[in-house]
This record gives structure tokens, sequence and C-alpha cells, in this order.
């Protein structure tokens, strides 16, 4: 957790943001968690996921938008996005994933609710569904009561929650209670200890309990982790139980644990691939090198050997 916060922290400063966005030395591990900048990098990405047996879910990077103009702009941005999933032989396997403060959150409510709506209007004709990712805990309420507003008119969407944050029990019960689809992980970003547990052994007990319960009351819920431990639990939990492998559904980051992704698949399971893409991509990787020290080293092993 220690790591966690440092990282997060150094993160944000604008000299290292400055240095990691242009330097060449960081493109590599950039290119291992991200599928690229463009629409066709994604998709490219995606018919290859999808012929090895995938399911993918394409996320176009980019949070937090400072104008009303960049909230439509992201949005029109997805509505390319589910053009082009529209148009593929494979639609049934791709679905996107949005951030509400992409789409205008940090506007008004009202903006966000506007624009998703927008999306999951194009996105219906096609069958297409849209999940809403949860992003910082000032914004869990709002996207919460959000979702559970527009999802009485479209049933293609759902939402996240992370079972780092005390009041998820809560809002797991209240969007079971809805029908609406949630997917359970344990959650990215910096949180004080008021609003989350701070404690990583807690985080995991508090999955594991979330996860069960979505499997066994949760509606088609996504099982996001790349914990090979709790995984392995979540599969004796599911064959104990008698669980059916098309009830739900496991999703893992694009680049992280291919071979747990594929010992997944082989053994008979969904799992679908969150693959993110496009120029925005400096908050999400910078969580991703948060999660695991081993990230760092792999990038201060590459600078000196360069
Ligand atoms: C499909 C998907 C969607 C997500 N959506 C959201 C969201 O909407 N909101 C949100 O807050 N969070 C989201 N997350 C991130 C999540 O909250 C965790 O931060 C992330 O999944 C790491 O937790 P973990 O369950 O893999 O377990 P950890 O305990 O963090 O990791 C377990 C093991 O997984 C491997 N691993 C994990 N992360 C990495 C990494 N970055 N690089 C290399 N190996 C790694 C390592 O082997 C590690 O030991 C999502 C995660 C997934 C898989």
């Amino acid at each position: 957790m220690l790591f966690r916060t440092l990282i997060l922290q150094a993160s944000a400063l604008p000299f290292v943001k400055r240095f990691v966005r242009e330097s060449r030395l960081f493109r590599p591990i950039v290119r291992r968690f991200i599928a690229g900048e463009t629409l066709d990098d994604a998709m490219s990405a995606a018919t290859s996921l999808v012929d090895e047996g995938f399911r993918v879910s394409l996320d176009l990077l980019g949070e937090n938008v400072a104008t009303l103009e960049e909230a439509h702009a992201a949005t029109a941005a997805y509505q390319q996005v589910l053009d082009r999933i529209a148009g593929s032989p494979q639609r049934e396997m791709i679905n996107i994933s949005i951030k509400l403060t992409a789409l205008g959150l940090d506007q008004g409510d009202e903006v966000a609710e506007a624009n998703y709506r927008d999306l999951l209007q194009t996105a219906s004709k096609s069958g297409t569904f849209v999940r809403a990712d949860m992003e910082a805990s000032e914004y869990t309420a709002r996207t919460v009561e959000i979702v559970e507003r527009v999802h009485r008119s479209f049933a293609n969407t759902g939402t996240v929650l992370q079972s780092y944050l005390y009041r998820t029990d809560s809002d797991l019960e209240r969007l079971i209670a809805a029908g609406i689809r949630v997917r359970i992980v344990k959650g990215a970003y910096l949180e004080p200890p008021e609003v989350a547990f701070p404690e990583k052994t807690d985080v995991d007990a508090k999955y594991l309990e979330q996860a069960k319960k979505l499997l066994l009351r949760g509606h088609y819920p996504a099982i996001a982790s790349q914990d090979e431990l709790l995984i392995n639990r979540i599969l004796d939990f599911v064959e104990a139980r008698g669980i059916e492998k098309d009830r739900f559904e496991f999703q893992m980051l694009y680049g992280i644990r291919r071979d747990l992704q594929h010992r997944l698949l082989a053994a008979g399971y969904r799992v679908r691939i969150y693959i993110p893409y496009g120029e925005a991509w400096y908050p999400y990787f910078s969580r991703r090198l948060a999660e695991r020290p081993a990230n760092l080293l792999f990038i201060t092993r590459s600078l000196l050997h360069k």
C-alpha cells in the first residue's frame, strides 16, 4: 500500500508527468498496458483477442475533462467506437467501458447523464453493452445514482464497485436489487482511511466475500482481477456451488497476466479483456505502475540498459 501511495503521489508531479509522457524510454512498457493511440489500434487488438476466444471491452482513455466541449468531443469519439463495433462481425464479443468524468461529470451530473444516454441509445441498436467504470470515491455516489436512473430506460448498462470502499456492501445490495450488472474490482485510486480499507488483506477478504455474493445473487457479474490466489478460490467456490460458466465472466486488463487469461479460457470460462487505448494514457498507466513494484523494476532495468 505504501508503494502504491508513493507512486501515485509521484506520478501527479508535473515534471514526472512530462518526463514519462515525452521520454521514448517508457514506450515499451506503455505499449504493454495500452493497445495504442487510435481506434484502429484498439480494433486490431480486439480482433486478435476475439479470434483467440476472448471477449473484450474497449476503453477510450480520458477522464476529468475540463470543458463542455471536451465532454461532447469524448462522447462523439465514443459514438465512432460504437459505429465500428456495430459494423464488426465480432460485435457480440465487444463492448465498451466509459468514464462519466470523460462525459462531463465535473461539468454537472446532467451533462454526463445526457451524454451517457446518447451513447446508450446508439449502443442499444447493435445490442452493445456499455459499462460505467468506477472512479475516485468523490464520484461513487453520483455514479451509482446516475447508473440506476439510466438503467430504468436502458438495460444494456451496468457499473463497477470497488471492494476497498466501506460503502460497497450497501451499494452491492442496492445494485443487485435493481437488477444492474456489476463488475467487482479491488479499487485503483488513492483513497483516505476515512472511506477505504487501508490494509490489503481487508480489501482481499472483502473482494472474495462480495464476488461470492454476486456469483450467487448478482446479474451476470464480472469478476475483475489478476490475483491468481483469489481467482483460484473463486473457481473452487463456483465448482462447489455448481454455478454455470455462462452465468458470469472473468475480466482482466490488457497485457497483464496473459498466462492466467489463457488458463481460464482453456478451462472453458468466459474471459473479457479490458483494452485501453488513446492519447490520454498517462493516468491509467500510473495506476498500473503503482499496483506492482516489479513494473517499476522493469522500467529501471530498461533505463539502465539503454
Ligand atoms: C477488467 C478490469 C476493470 C477494472 N475497472 C476498474 C474500475 O472501473 N475502477 C477501479 O477503481 N479499478 C478498476 N480496475 C482495477 C482494479 O481496481 C485493481 O486496481 C487491479 O485490478 C489490480 O488488482 P488485482 O485484483 O489484480 O489484485 P492485486 O492484489 O493488485 O494484484 C494481484 C496480482 O496480479 C498481478 N497484477 C496486478 N496488477 C498488475 C499490474 N499493474 N502489472 C502487472 N501485474 C499485475 C500481480 O501478479 C499481482 O501480484 C479494473 C481491473 C480490471 C481487471
